[in-house]
């Protein structure tokens, strides 16, 4: 199947159905075909609402999680963002359309240069992909309005609690990574921090370091 009017309308409303609502990000996910950004065998697969493998053994996260995350972040045409985990590059993608300028970056090298060239076919310029450990967040272009990271990790990371602008916020899946996960969001305040529990969910563990092949 392509990405045609029928594929489109179908993949909406699914993320309707699981309660992504706020058209803006609608908007964002009617112009990104997943297709493009799911590899080989599983292209068949790109229109449906599951998470699909991808290279060095991580996945493309389910489209209705990143709906509801990119909803969570509530992101600002004016914005900032880090998010930790490129992956695919398709929640970038998606972000992209709806801020100033997105950093993403994963610790897998051939995945951070995948995604570029993905991102760079779409035509989409204000994305800058890294290899790099996200866990230390992007010192040199902080602070962020917003971080998503799409890993989980067992604790919020400081490094990134501390790169978050007064007033910004971030979203990140918290637990133990072999068990089901809590997506938090935190908001930095005058004084410190506030968390907000969202959904369960499930990521691929957060590790630290950076793998070059
Ligand atoms: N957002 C992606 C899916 C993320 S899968 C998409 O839209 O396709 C989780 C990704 O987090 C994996 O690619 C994994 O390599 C990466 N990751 C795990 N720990 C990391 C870390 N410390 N720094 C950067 N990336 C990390």
């Amino acid at each position: 199947m392509s990405y045609d009017a029928e594929a489109r309308m179908q993949f909406l409303f699914t993320l309707r159905s699981r309660g992504v609502r706020d058209p803006r990000v609608l908007t964002a996910m009617e112009k990104v075909d997943r297709q493009l950004f799911v590899g080989g065998v599983f292209e068949a697969r790109a229109y449906e609402d599951t998470p699909l493998p991808i290279a060095c053994g991580q996945t493309i996260s389910q489209p209705s999680i990143v709906g509801l995350m990119t909803q969570a972040l509530d992101v600002q045409t004016r914005d900032k963002v880090l998010e930790v985990g490129t992956g695919s590059g398709y929640q970038a993608a998606i972000l992209s359309h709806l801020c100033r300028r997105v950093y993403t970056v994963d610790r897998h090298r051939p995945l951070a240069r995948s995604a570029q060239t993905v991102l760079d076919q779409l035509g989409i310029a204000n994305v800058t992909v890294l290899a790099a450990d996200g866990g230390r967040g992007l010192p040199e272009q902080a602070p962020f309005d917003r971080i998503l990271v799409t890993a989980a990790a067992e604790d919020p990371p400081g490094p990134l609690l501390a790169q978050l602008r007064v007033g910004g916020s971030m979203v990140v899946p918290v637990g133990q990574s072999d068990h089901v996960q809590t997506l938090v969001k935190v908001t930095r305040h005058d004084t410190g921090y506030d968390y907000e529990e969202l959904e369960t969910v499930r990521f691929v563990p957060l590790l630290e370091g950076v793998e070059l092949d």
